[in-house]
């Protein structure tokens, strides 16, 4: 049967990543999801990595389509956490032995903004004896500041591609974006030394089957460390939501195929990291849980201070606005045994991947 052979196959081609993606039937994609559940037990182990997110600031000088916090939408209250409310945060995470923490901002290069992650990046590492793994996910930015943040200790980077599609890319932003630009910048966080990170919105207006399979391709192609995707969801302020015919349609077939992506990725590329990303469970309530099962290795559970929740709102059903940290971590702890996983603290959870590459 098709379907054994595939799935018991070491380098998948074009044709079978396409085949999988077209997997309908509830009995074949449950096979899927085991068959990646078993590659990952093989591989990363059934352990479930930490990573807290500080969501320090929504102002952006950017303008992308789909995103609730793009630049002109006037209905957003801006916010900058202090450099206290972010140490805090961070030594939240470090006191609860979350192993690391993810820095993440609209984005910005001004040299003012510079500064304050130089400074938050030398403060985290000091605060916690250099043991919390730092990894930023702040945009676009010059080779010199991704190697100014290496240096003063930040070691993983996320900036996703959003589409590999170079057309559907441009379709969703606006002028100040370039797909090769942002190319380049995964290249440079690659050459720094950097754990890199990237991504894509599944299941976006326009988006086929198809350009998700060459998402895996191009993610093989790049030799990539770890994978934060998730579906694409909507947000009512924003221009792209105008492209969506039936929103309803929408959330159930992005999660059925998010849920795909992450199952065939980890037969693709058994030894990354892959991210159960928030906006799963925008979709799901048990989303985050059914990714694990489904091959996912790495949560990162929001640590923001509830004060700003509300404000980081890139799309629709934001899961856990009124939670606190704490609330956050008890939760998941429970959602991960319920799946079989082990949470591993006090570790930073580095992608397999990246120490065969270098
Ligand atoms: N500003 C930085 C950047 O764009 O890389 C980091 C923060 S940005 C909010 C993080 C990610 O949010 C983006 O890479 C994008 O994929 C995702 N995102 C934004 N709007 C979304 C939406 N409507 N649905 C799903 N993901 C979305
Ligand atoms: Fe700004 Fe990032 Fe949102 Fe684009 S995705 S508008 S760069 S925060």
């Amino acid at each position: 049967m098709r379907l054994e052979q595939v799935l018991n196959k070491n380098n998948l081609n074009r044709d079978d990543l396409i085949y999988l993606m077209g997997l309908k039937d509830e009995d074949k994609l449950e096979k899927l999801y085991n068959r990646a559940y078993e590659i990952k037990s093989e591989t990363v182990g059934q352990k479930v990595y930490f990573r807290g997110l500080i969501e320090f600031s929504n102002r952006c000088i950017k303008n992308c389509n789909y995103c609730g916090i793009r630049h002109d939408n006037n209905k957003v209250n801006r916010y900058t956490m202090n450099e206290e409310e972010i140490l805090e945060s961070a030594n939240w995470v470090y006191e609860n032995n979350y192993g690391s923490i993810v820095l993440q901002s609209g984005e910005r290069n001004d040299e003012e903004y510079i500064e304050f992650v130089n400074k938050l990046v030398k403060k985290i590492k000091e605060l916690s004896n250099g043991e919390l793994g730092i990894t930023l996910s702040l945009g676009e930015q010059t080779k010199e500041t991704y190697q100014k943040w290496f240096d003063l200790g930040a070691h993983r980077y996320l900036l996703r591609i959003e589409t590999s599609n170079e057309e559907l890319y441009k379709s969703i932003h606006p002028n100040d974006h370039d797909f090769q630009s942002r190319k380049e910048c995964i290249a440079e966080l690659r050459e720094i030394g950097y754990q890199v990170g990237t991504g894509v919105m599944i299941g976006l207006p326009g988006q086929t089957r198809e350009d998700l399979v060459d998402d895996i391709l191009f993610f093989k192609d790049e030799s990539i460390d770890m994978i934060g995707m998730g579906p694409y969801v909507i947000h009512e302020d924003t221009p792209l939501v105008q492209e969506v015919t039936d929103q309803a349609e929408l959330r159930t077939r992005n999660f059925t195929w998010s849920l795909k992506m992450v199952a065939i990725l980890r037969l693709a590329m058994p030894d990354i990291n892959i991210a159960a990303t928030t906006a799963l469970q925008a979709l799901n309530p048990i989303g985050r849980e059914l990714a694990l099962q489904a091959g996912a290795n790495i949560l990162m559970p929001i640590v923001t201070h509830p004060n700003y929740r509300e404000d980081y709102q890139l799309y629709e059903n934001k899961p856990c606005i009124d939670e606190k940290p704490s609330d956050c971590k008890d939760c998941l702890a429970n959602r991960v045994k319920n799946v079989g996983d082990e949470i591993i603290y006090g570790a930073w959870g580095d992608s397999p991947h990246y120490f065969k590459r270098i």
